[in-house]
């Protein structure tokens, strides 16, 4: 258990009204900071670090140097018409982003309380009772935040406003255990069979999160597979059979297929990190059919885009 002050603060990077791909009906996402993997196609690079951090849109600034003179830790410099920072020197007290006048900078990820994430949720009850809908914690992984989580968790239940927390599993049996009882739906990522291409694309070993669905699939009866499908790496036959083969011997409610995407590429560059599929293409509608029918064959309910 994490201590009393993470538990009623955490880290956000945010919350997103009216989303429909994240649950059942009209939802509010809440996407926390932090995540244990390091997935190459990865859409939102901002939820990787735990940490707040800052990020740069180049192709907003003016060049006018505001930053750089007014930074308090003295981390900016001017080169080539342009901002560069140390962020050893860095600690990003946001001076910077308060000043620039063209909203070049940003710092990504605010500390939140409980409450406030609470307050935010309840605005659209009207939409969540009408739809279906409720709350979806995403990320990032949610449950590295999971003392922050679970007392999110419970204020849902008190104003019976319904749950999903979208997981890549990836965290101690245990975390997942304490808190499945608290969360009425789980979206839980799936994205390679292979151990080794698993490593090597997530940056882990999938045992973990292999054996943490099993065993969850026992425990909560509201499971949806997320499987993000992207070409050249997981969207072979091989890896759609082992993948039904093994949902097939579990009890989940349904599968989910998200085709791969590149919209996220953009705030890599943003983030001075570097975006490693540059060549892949979102995978065409007659494969994910194939995939679909390969998947049903499993006598798995399949659906497209969540
Ligand atoms: S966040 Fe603060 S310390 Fe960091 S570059 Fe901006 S002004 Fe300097
Ligand atoms: S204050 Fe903003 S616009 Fe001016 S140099 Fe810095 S980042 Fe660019």
């Amino acid at each position: 258990m994490t201590s009393s002050v993470l538990m009623t603060t955490g880290i956000i990077f945010n919350i997103q009204r009216y989303s429909i791909h994240d649950g059942p009906g009209i939802r509010t996402t809440v996407f926390l900071k932090g995540c244990p993997l390091n997935c190459w196609w990865c859409q939102n690079p901002e939820s990787q670090l735990s940490g707040q951090e800052m990020v740069f849109w180049e192709d907003r600034c003016i060049g006018c140097g505001a930053c750089a003179l007014n930074c308090p830790s003295k981390a900016i410099q001017i080169k080539v018409g342009k901002p560069v920072t140390n962020k050893n020197r860095c600690d990003l007290c946001g001076e910077c982003s308060r000043l620039c006048p063209a909203q070049a900078r940003e710092i990504i990820g605010s500390k939140i309380t409980v409450d406030e994430v609470i307050k935010e949720i309840e605005k659209d009850l009207i939409f969540y009772e009408e739809s279906g809908g409720g709350v979806t914690f995403s990320g990032g992984e949610p449950l590295s935040q999971s003392g922050f989580l679970e007392i999110l968790l419970e204020g849902c239940k008190e104003k019976k406003i319904h749950t999903a927390v979208d997981t890549s599993g990836y965290i101690p049996w245990k975390i997942l255990e304490r808190i499945s009882s608290k969360v009425d739906l789980f979206l839980y990522d799936l994205k390679i069979m292979d151990d080794k291409r698993h490593k090597r694309y997530t940056g882990a070993s999938n045992e973990l999160i292999l054996e943490n669905l099993r065993r969850l699939s026992l425990i909560h009866s509201n499971i949806f597979v997320r499987f993000p499908v992207i070409p050249g790496i997981n969207d072979n036959d091989q890896n759609i059979k082992g993948m039904g083969e093994f949902l097939s011997s579990l009890k989940i409610t349904q599968i989910d297929l998200l085709p791969y995407h590149y919209i996220g590429i953009d705030k890599y560059r943003r983030l001075e990190r570097t975006y490693k599929l540059v060549d892949i293409r979102p995978p065409s509608e007659v494969r994910l059919s194939e995939i679909s029918m390969i998947l049903k064959k499993f006598n798995l309910k399949v659906k497209l885009r969540g």
